[in-house]
């Protein structure tokens, strides 16, 4: 039997229209020229065809078309945050505080900053994984110069209080960063309303496709970032290469598709609260199983994460016992062993409880009958496994 798809978090199916827009800029007879020829209608196609889809993208996010700098994805729009606002001040040593549990896009260059130098401080998270604005303002230094800290967690879906944070940030004089990969399509996601200087997103979270991400730099007053990949001087100096008319275009479609759903609202089939809905009718048919329990904030969490504790059981057999389902465990996984994920310990959880986690995720195409189905293997393979265990 195919399983059932529920690793929404980690990649989404390129949504149907997308395929279809991104089809139309491959071949001689569509739209595939350069979009920087500048000597030929061709390249001015191509080109009109990636300024819409950055329009489309400015749209969701409530930004400028010229606030929008094109990269391969959320992992390099991270790098290109954090190292770009360091090196553009020269070398200048500064102070950098991200929070504990960021992906490691943010984690790791960080991490190479603070061995050029610089100053780091980890933000920790509450039991929830919610970097509370109080959490930051403790670790704020007179030379802090960026704060970074993730919208939505990729493992537990906890939303963090961006606007208060964003306050403190401009009240102390430093800029923020904020990775807004696992938010896109799941909840409003305005600049202005968050406060952030710098925001990365990827498509391929949205129902876009992989390979194609952007930066939101802020314009006014103007932010000024170090390029990390030098060439061409595409992306006014901010990121050279040639842009990939194909994935801007798709990432564009993808944005006015998640605009309309979540213009649309609950009434709409998928949109985000329906997906909200089997998330949490899910866990009511698994939540009597003995000592399960859900990781993370319960209200203020994006709508297709569920993070679920199963007691003391071994989760990597567990997920190999879960064969109607691909999901994931909420641990990093190493080529030699299954490491505890940092984020569930960071909020508190054993190295036996995270390795007993699963990171179940849903989205747009999980439909009802999968999700009865989801919770009848649930119930049927923890049984039996806790009828071993006992
Ligand atoms: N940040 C977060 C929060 C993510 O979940 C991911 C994807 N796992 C990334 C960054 C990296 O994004 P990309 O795959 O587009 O490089």
């Amino acid at each position: 039997m195919t399983p059932i798809y529920l690793d929404y978090a980690a990649t989404t199916p390129v949504a149907p229209e997308v395929a279809e827009a991104m089809a139309q800029c491959l071949t001689l007879d569509g739209n595939f020229a350069n979009p920087a020829s500048r000597s030929h209608r061709y390249g001015w196609q191509a080109e009109e065809a990636v300024e819409t889809a950055r329009g489309q993208i400015a749209e969701l996010i409530g930004a400028d078309a010229r606030e929008i700098v094109w990269t391969s994805g959320a992992t390099e729009s991270n790098n290109l945050a954090l190292k770009g606002v360091f090196e553009s001040a020269g070398k200048d040593v500064g102070h950098l505080a991200v929070s504990a549990i960021e992906h490691k896009s943010v984690l790791d260059p960080a991490q190479w900053l603070a061995e050029q130098g610089h100053e780091l401080s980890l933000i920790a998270p509450d039991s929830s994984g919610r970097i509370t604005a109080q959490a930051v303002a403790s670790v704020l230094r007179s030379n802090t110069r960026l704060v970074s800290v993730m919208l939505v967690n990729n493992e537990l879906g906890t939303i963090n209080p961006i606007a208060e944070i964003a306050q403190l940030c401009r009240e102390h004089g430093c800029l923020l960063h904020v990775d807004a990969a696992q938010a896109l399509g799941k909840m409003p996601v305005n600049v202005t309303e968050l406060g952030a200087d710098l925001l990365s997103l990827s498509a391929h979270k949205f129902y876009g496709p992989k390979g194609v991400g952007a930066l939101y730099v802020r314009r006014s007053p103007a932010l000024k970032l170090a390029a990390q990949i030098h060439g061409g001087g595409h992306e006014r100096g901010m990121r050279s290469g040639t842009l990939a008319t194909h994935q801007c275009v798709g990432f564009g479609v993808a944005a006015d598709l998640a605009r309309a759903e979540l213009e649309r609202g609950s009434e709409q089939k998928n949109s985000p609260e329906q997906v909200a809905q089997l998330r949490d009718r899910l866990w009511a048919g698994i939540a009597g199983l003995p000592g399960v329990r859900v990781n993370g904030h319960p209200s203020a969490r994006a709508c297709g994460h569920l993070s679920v504790t199963f007691g003391e059981l071994d989760g990597e057999l567990l997920l190999l016992s879960l064969r109607e389902l691909a999901l994931s465990t909420g641990s990093a996984c190493t080529s030699a062993s299954m490491a505890p994920s940092y984020v569930l310990k960071a909020i508190g959880l054993s190295d036996a409880e995270a390795l007993a986690t699963l990171r179940i995720s849903l989205g747009r195409y999980t439909t009802e009958h999968e999700v009865e189905r989801t919770i009848a293997h649930i119930n049927t393979v923890v049984g039996k496994l806790t009828a071993k265990v006992s």
